[in-house]
């Protein structure tokens, strides 16, 4: 474990803390376990992660739909999907001082590539491995469900037990039919849901990365059997370069295919998208998978539920059950990986002493990302700037996300807008009432261009757009 990555994770952690972007939850009342808040800041980051998703996915794909279904659903619908029975991981404890790890874990931190059907059967590697923590001797693994339970109504029995759901999949699965018959829809074609998902996770924790509840970003593409294979290798190019596009560095991220054993049984294929995060082991850690689930799930909804999902071949009349292709992200994930992979820090002149440097941090976040677009700061708070610079923070509201700033010197400012990812800055000056132009600085080539207020809009506009 190498000190310089725990470092760089414990500054982000203090930047999201100290700016706003993620706050650990309830913490008046000493916290809740592995649950945050996303604060004024980062609610936009995620936001606007969210929204280049849905942008990639349905927006510019017209044969990609939205939903929105509930968390709550059927209870069968788990057992269909096999939840219930197998949504487990392996846990061991240690007998010494009682810590709980994953099994899967301990084995991956060897680089064996753990087959845990054999594993739960006959925990062979296991018996080699320590306690990683005080080197005692482990348990055998046990298996923990990870759904969540609730009840619904005043009666809390058997009879009331519902699920938080594990995955926002299965509501699309279920929907298949809805969306089919109401859109008009033919084969191929996809669903796409973002949405709340809750797994009791044993080992939760490494800030955001893995919490209990969090957001995810499914697409499942319906299509026929023999066109799955192909339909996969499209779909994951496409989502190496949605990550690519946002400007995650392109050795900072890789593929991994999933072990024979690791993968689901019924699964053609899974491949994960793996990037390294400054925590832990700082090895390649999941950010999102694709996988060919072939026709697992519309089957196993038909037989639960006594509903016919098949299609009819339009060709041949003959009735099959599509194949699925999904694209898994995490929302939560997806957005700490942008900021693990925008932090940067520069070395900066401290004041007017050549010799005296400071350290500034930069979020070169991608302008899509970034939860303010601009920030309007008069060099004087007061009038005429002030007036002057509020007209411009005006005009500009209405069609980004801004911030408005008079408070401090004009570098103080700057780094407090480069720390939270700003894209630029526009500073009206004591020449603004002249010429009616401000002065826009660029947060990455840090280029000051002098730009008429008539034209910011439009200015900016462009260079957002770039
Ligand atoms: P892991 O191996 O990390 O537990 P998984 O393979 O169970 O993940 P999937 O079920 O494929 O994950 O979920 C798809 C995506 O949802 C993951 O790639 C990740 O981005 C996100 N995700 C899954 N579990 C969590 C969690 N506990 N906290 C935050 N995000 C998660």
């Amino acid at each position: 474990m190498s000190k310089t990555k725990d470092n760089k994770m414990e500054k982000i952690v203090s930047l999201c803390k100290r700016r706003g972007f993620i706050f650990p939850s309830s913490e008046i009342y000493g916290g809740f376990a592995s649950c945050y808040d996303y604060g004024p800041l980062g609610v936009e980051l995620k936001n606007n992660v969210k929204k280049a998703w849905w942008k990639t996915m349905v927006q510019e794909n017209s044969d990609v739909v939205g939903l929105d279904s509930s968390i709550l659903m059927h209870p069968k619908i788990w057992e269909a999907s096999g939840h219930i029975e197998g949504f487990t991981d392996p846990l061991v404890d240690c007998k010494s001082c009682k810590r709980r790890f994953r099994a899967d874990h301990l084995l991956e931190g060897r680089g064996i590539k753990p087959d845990l059907e054999v594993q739960r059967e006959a925990p062979l590697d296991l018996t080699t491995i320590k306690c990683p923590e005080c080197g005692g001797e482990l348990t055998a693994p046990r298996t923990f469900n990870l759904l969540m339970k609730t009840y619904i109504g005043p009666v809390e029995d058997e009879s009331a037990l519902a699920y938080l759901r594990g995955e926002t999949c299965q509501g699309i699965y279920v929907n298949f039919p809805n969306v089919l018959e109401s859109q008009r829809l033919k084969l191929p074609f996809g669903i796409a849901q973002i949405g709340k998902a809750f797994r009791n996770e044993i080992t939760p924790g490494n800030f955001t990365f893995r919490t209990r509840e969090f957001e995810q970003m499914e697409m499942q593409w319906f299509c026929k059997p023999e066109t799955a294979a192909k339909y996969f290798e499209d779909w994951r190019a496409r989502r190496m370069n949605w990550y690519l596009k946002l400007g995650v560095d392109k050795d900072a991220l890789r593929w991994r295919e999933h072990a024979a054993g690791e993968r689901a049984f019924y699964a053609k294929a899974a491949w994960d998208i793996e990037m390294k995060f400054p925590f832990g082991d700082g090895e390649w850690k999941e950010v999102a998978g694709v996988h060919n689930r072939g026709d697992w799930d519309l089957s196993r909804h038909s037989k639960f539920s006594g509903a016919d999902l098949s299609v009819r071949d339009e060709v041949t009349k003959e009735k099959f059950i599509p194949y699925i292709v999904e694209t898994s992200d995490g929302a939560d994930r997806a957005t700490l990986a942008f900021l693990v992979n925008a932090y940067e820090e520069v070395e900066t002149r401290s004041g007017d002493d050549e010799a005296k440097h400071e350290t500034e941090v930069v979020l070169r976040l991608h302008k899509d990302l970034a939860p303010i677009k601009a920030a309007v700061l008069p060099l004087s708070k007061k009038e005429p700037l002030s007036a002057q610079a509020r007209a411009v923070f005006d005009r500009l509201k209405t069609r980004w996300q801004c911030q408005y700033d008079e408070t401090g010197s004009i570098g103080k400012r700057y780094r407090r807008q480069d720390e939270i990812g700003t894209p630029y800055c526009i500073t009206v000056d004591f020449e603004t009432g002249t010429d009616q132009a401000v002065t826009v600085r660029d947060r990455d080539t840090m280029q000051q261009d002098r730009i008429k207020v008539a034209e910011l809009s439009a200015y900016l506009t462009e260079k957002l757009a770039a």
